[in-house]
């Protein structure tokens, strides 16, 4: 746990979030900012700063990452008109916030290269 990291704060309950889905391993919420009509942020509760420093050891917790999406996405009702997850790594990609966050995004149609 790193108390300069927001998500941190988020997962310990003193940052604000609405939350969508949590459990041991990872916590979602709705993004601030939504650039879809879904867009929610998967989390681990450890923190990770970029994919670059994931290891062996967080393979599992990046799998559930990405089985949360899935699951979310579903709930949503966008599991078969499609949907995207996507993680940022380092700020020339986008990554604004240092802990590790799977973006899912979708309910509108989705553009290819995203930019
Ligand atoms: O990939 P990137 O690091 O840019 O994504 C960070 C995301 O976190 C942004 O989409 C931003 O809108 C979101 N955010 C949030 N709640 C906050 C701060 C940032 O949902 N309090």
């Amino acid at each position: 746990m790193s108390t300069d990291c927001l998500f941190c704060r988020i997962i310990d309950g003193d940052a604000p979030a609405e939350k969508v889905y949590e459990d041991d391993d990872v916590i979602a919420f709705r993004d601030i900012f939504p650039a879809a009509p879904t867009h929610c942020l998967i989390i681990p509760r450890k923190h990770i700063n970029t994919l670059n420093d994931a290891d062996e050891s967080d393979t599992q917790v990046l799998g559930k990452l990405m089985l949360t999406a899935s699951r979310l996405a579903k709930e949503a009702g966008i599991g078969e008109s499609g949907y995207r997850v996507a993680m940022n790594c380092n700020r020339g990609a986008g990554q604004s916030v240092f802990h590790i966050h799977l973006h899912l995004l979708g309910g509108r149609q989705m553009k290819w290269p995203p930019g």
